[in-house]
């Protein structure tokens, strides 16, 4: 068997995760990645998480692109994100049956998680780090113009002192 199928539309081979074509939109057949040996699953899986990480236009269905102002780092992170998913809950559900699948399901699912965590607590970091010059650079300046403050009370006083 193979993990594609021919768009009727545009005639292009299409994963079977895709239920419409990324490239014209026409409705994909019938096959789904249900018709997947295990081998197959097993290797679908391994493809799509090796592109983690990885923009690819083909991934964004075409809906989503003819809209304005989409993010499209975010889109097709999305789309990527759930054909993953498709792919790690056939797994997980095949694993019920099989010892086999079912360690592999544990790893990818490991895998994928390892990944995006890595990413938001990258994110969450910087955004920390950010927010911590921000404030150093705020209580810098209260603290200088504190200073200018007193330094003009005092040279006041010494003013009137020497008035006196
Ligand atoms: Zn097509």
């Amino acid at each position: 068997m193979s993990t594609t199928q021919k768009c009727m539309n545009c005639a292009r081979d299409v994963d079977l995760v895709f239920r419409r074509c990324p490239h014209c939109n026409h409705k994909m057949g019938d096959k789904t990645i249900n018709d997947f040996t295990d081998e197959e699953l097993l290797q679908q899986t391994e493809m799509w998480l090796s592109q983690m990480g990885k923009v690819h236009k083909s991934y964004v269905d075409h809906k989503s692109t003819s809209k304005k102002n989409v993010d499209f780092n975010e889109l097709a992170t999305e789309t990527l994100k759930r054909h993953i998913k498709a792919h790690l809950s056939l797994l997980s559900f095949r694993g019920a049956s099989n010892p086999e699948l079912k360690a592999a399901y544990f790893k990818y699912r490991n895998q994928y998680r390892r990944f995006y965590n890595r990413r938001t607590t990258f994110k969450l970091l910087t955004f920390v780090f950010f927010g911590l010059i921000v404030f150093i650079l705020f209580y810098c300046s209260i603290r200088k113009e504190h200073n200018l403050k007193v330094e003009e009370s005092r040279s006041q006083d010494i003013k009137q002192e020497s008035t006196n």
